[in-house]
């Protein structure tokens, strides 16, 4: 069976297909060729704006959707993350005041009953 490699506009995702496979979805996707995942979400697209989208509409929507996750979050995810680092220490420090020493070392009991083999009382 002959087969071609057809790349996803939306995606970028390539998937060997027949030469007729590809003409169809081209012809129903106005000359692109989307993966069957992205032709889903098209086609879901469309259904859920009652007809008033056209595919050329749901098509370039799905592709600015498809593109735009992808690629901006690797460049901003670094500085993204590093704020939620320090979001989250903040808040922690702010969580935990000083005045729950109890927080740290909260098995007492069990401290006194392990005695010498607890670590945070083998320095005493
Ligand atoms: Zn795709």
């Amino acid at each position: 069976m002959e087969v071609e490699k057809a790349k996803c506009e939306c995606c970028g995702f390539t998937e060997e297909c027949t030469p007729a496979y590809i003409a169809a979805v081209r012809a129903e996707y106005l000359g692109r060729w989307v993966c069957g995942l992205c032709a889903e979400a098209v086609g879901d697209e469309i259904r859920r704006e009652a007809g008033t989208l056209t595919t050329a509409e749901a098509l370039d929507r799905h592709v600015a959707f498809a593109r735009a996750p992808r690629a901006r979050p690797r460049k901003a995810s670094a500085s993204d993350d590093l704020v939620a680092a320090v979001a989250r220490l903040l808040r922690r420090c702010l969580d935990s005041p000083p005045a729950s020493p109890a927080a740290p070392a909260p098995p007492h009991g069990r401290k006194v009953a392990a005695g010498p083999g607890c670590p945070d009382g083998a320095d005493a």
